[in-house]
């Protein structure tokens, strides 16, 4: 057997990422006990599934367990598992490096303020690294199924920068993790403490967590099992509580928090499948990686067996926020990923499980306007893209959709499409809407000032999926949806002369502005938006908004060049002023600011601010 004892230094990252844990998860030390037998859990679920086709893995040590001790003496409390254990490699990778890039970038939306990144880490769940807050030396022994007694591997680290690394004989399959508590944590070295805790947190981990008897104050050589040990889900829900539903959620991990609410639902009949869903009450935190990343939080389970993290196979991207269970009878505990992307009963259980969760929302809107509030604010946003990518459920979407409006209060979005429509004016056939790139651009673009006159009803947008949604969302209620900003604005007779005149009237002006223009604009016109600002854009049906022309540009995307139509208003004494004998400078300079700040209030790019900036001054200055 190889003696010798190596010690590496951990990865960049791992050590900013202990840093940060011991000294933000302070205040919740005892969850390190929940992340260690969790991983203990996953380690026993991993096992299980490896030894469906090779049940040698198992040898005579099937019954797959999670063991607790302490030792008052040596200061240690230790977890032990008999699950799928890990090779020097993997120990390598697993607990000296960090693999996922989604690790990376978390790093990189840290903050600095401890405050919030407690929070981070709890929904990510650094899950091993929290053994460092309450211990300052931690030793790993493990040896992985399948491996002979002198593969196993001991590691070990007191969380400052390095770990050692040496080869060691053991006699059992399965991983411990031993943690030396720092004197200040001794709290822990207490039976009672720990099967507390072990209730709280772990109740429903599915295989039995076991700590020696104690009698007479005493440690027998007894072990009894500590926790539930069963499936919640598996269970009626009339013998649930709340409690343990919280509870069973915590467990599941990546979130501290009590969840926002949930369903649990049995199917019987040609079919059948258990569904535990649960609605976070913040983001999580891939939610904000948007939805390209892998994605995690709905655990596949087949007659109890864990199969896979499946949050894409049994959830649209736009529930990607739920969390829970999935559990089937009837598929085969051998599915592979290719097979469950391809499975019609998948597909059944998937649309199934997209019904319960629009159930579970529309519940809050109707009956829990509290919790619908903390639901909008954090997943309105992403329901939203359903409208594009679940067509089929498209009409109860829409339905849970709110949106800031000029008959709202301020930037709130709490205006739902049935609200709207049942405000809309006499004769008004369309659902107006307006796109910007913040509440305060989209409540302040000129193309809402006929509206207002007219007392209709604008609602307003602004963020960044709007656009492309709204493009596609087609119409709600028989009404269709028009944007301010777009094609022709539908006129009464009454109105229709009046613009008509007024356009005639303005010809020569019009004449003189496309003259001066030139080819910065596609064409000029007479605005019948208008009733304040001298000028705004107005775009064809499919031009893409300007702020998101120019969002795209940013983020480095070849977006087609296209001139912006101008409509002035020839009533403001702006525009009359470049009629009204100014030399030719001055009117172009007139003419080009007119432009210029219509694109301003559209978000789009200037061109050239330096100058614009100069114009303003000439202007100014005369
Ligand atoms: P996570 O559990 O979210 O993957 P952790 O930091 O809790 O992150 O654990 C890191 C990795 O270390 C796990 O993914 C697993 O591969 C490995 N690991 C940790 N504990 C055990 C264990 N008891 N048995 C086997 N592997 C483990
Ligand atoms: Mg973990």
């Amino acid at each position: 057997m190889n003696t010798a004892t190596e010690t590496r230094p951990f990865e960049a990252e791992v050590a900013q990422v202990l840093r940060l844990v011991t000294h933000s998860l302070y205040s919740h030390r005892e969850i390190f006990l929940r992340e260690l037998v969790s991983n203990a859990s996953d380690a026993c679920d991993k096992l299980r599934f490896e030894a469906i086709g090779k049940a040698e893995l198992l040898g005579d040590d099937a019954e797959l367990h999670i063991d607790i001790e302490y030792d008052k003496g040596a200061k240690t409390v230790s977890v032990r598992d008999n699950g799928i254990g890990m090779n020097r490699d993997e120990v390598v990778a697993n607990l000296g490096s960090i693999a996922s890039s989604g690790t990376r970038r978390f790093l990189e939306t840290l903050s600095g303020e401890q405050q919030a990144d407690a929070r981070l880490i709890g929904q990510f769940g650094v899950g091993f690294y929290s053994a460092f807050v309450v211990a300052d030396k931690v030793t790993v022994l493990s040896r992985r199924a399948g491996a002979a007694e002198g593969e196993g591997v001991r590691w070990e680290s007191d969380g400052k920068g390095e770990y050692s690394l040496a080869a060691e004989d053991i006699a059992t399959r399965g991983t411990s993790v031993i943690l030396h508590l720092k004197d200040d944590d001794a709290e822990f070295l207490d039976g009672w403490k720990l099967r507390d805790l072990i209730r709280k947190y772990s109740d429903h981990v599915a295989f039995p967590i076991r700590m020696l008897k104690q009698k007479d104050g005493k440690l027998t050589d007894e072990w009894e099992t500590v926790n539930d040990a069963s499936a919640l889900w598996a269970k009626n829900k009339s013998e649930i509580s709340d409690d343990e539903y919280k509870a069973f959620y915590k467990s599941l991990g990546h979130d501290f928090n009590d969840p926002l609410a949930w369903a649990h639902n049995r199917v019987e009949g040609s079919q059948r499948f258990t569904t535990l869903l649960y609605i976070p009450a913040q983001p999580p935190f891939d939610l904000m990686m948007g939805a390209r990343d892998e994605r995690k939080g709905v655990k596949l389970y087949i007659k109890r067996v864990f199969i896979m993290d499946a949050a894409e196979e049994l959830l649209p991207n736009y529930l990607r926020f739920m969390r829970g269970v999935v559990d089937a009878d009837d598929l085969p505990l051998n599915v592979s990923r290719e097979i469950l992307q391809h499975n019609r009963q998948v597909e059944r259980i998937k649309g199934s499980c997209v019904k319960r969760v629009l159930d579970l929302i529309e519940k809050l809107a109707s009956g829990e306007p509290e919790k619908f509030d903390t639901f909008r604010k954090a997943f309105g946003n992403t329901l939203k893209e359903g409208i594009v990518e679940d067509p089929s459920n498209r009409e109860r979407i829409a339905k849970l959709l709110r949106y800031a409006s000029t008959k709202g209060e301020g930037a709130e979005q709490n205006v739902s499409l049935d609200d709207y429509v049942g405000r809309m004016q006499p004769g008004q056939d369309a659902i107006w809407y307006v796109t910007a790139d913040s509440y305060k651009a989209a409540a302040g673009s000129p193309q809402l000032e006929a509206f207002r006159a007219k007392g209709i009803e604008v609602l307003l947008m602004f963020d960044r999926v709007d656009e492309w949604i709204m493009g596609q969302f087609g119409e709600y209620e028989g009404k269709s949806f028009r944007n301010v900003a777009k094609g022709e604005l539908p006129l009464d007779a009454a109105d229709k002369q009046k613009q008509e005149a007024a356009a005639k009237e303005a010809e020569p002006l019009v004449k003189k502005l496309k003259d001066l223009l030139g080819d910065r604009v596609a064409d000029v016109r007479v605005s019948a938006r208008l009733t304040d600002s001298p000028s705004c854009l107005a775009l064809s049906d499919y031009e893409l908004a300007p702020h998101l022309a120019r969002l795209l540009r940013e983020a480095g995307q070849d977006v087609p060049e296209s001139k912006p139509t101008l409509e002035i208003n020839p009533a403001h004494a702006l525009v009359k002023r470049v009629e009204s004998g100014a030399d030719e400078a001055k009117a172009k300079d007139l003419a080009l600011l007119l432009l210029e700040q219509a694109e301003i209030t559209a978000g789009a790019a200037l061109p050239d601010p330096a100058a614009f900036v100069q114009r303003m001054n000439r202007l100014l200055a005369t």
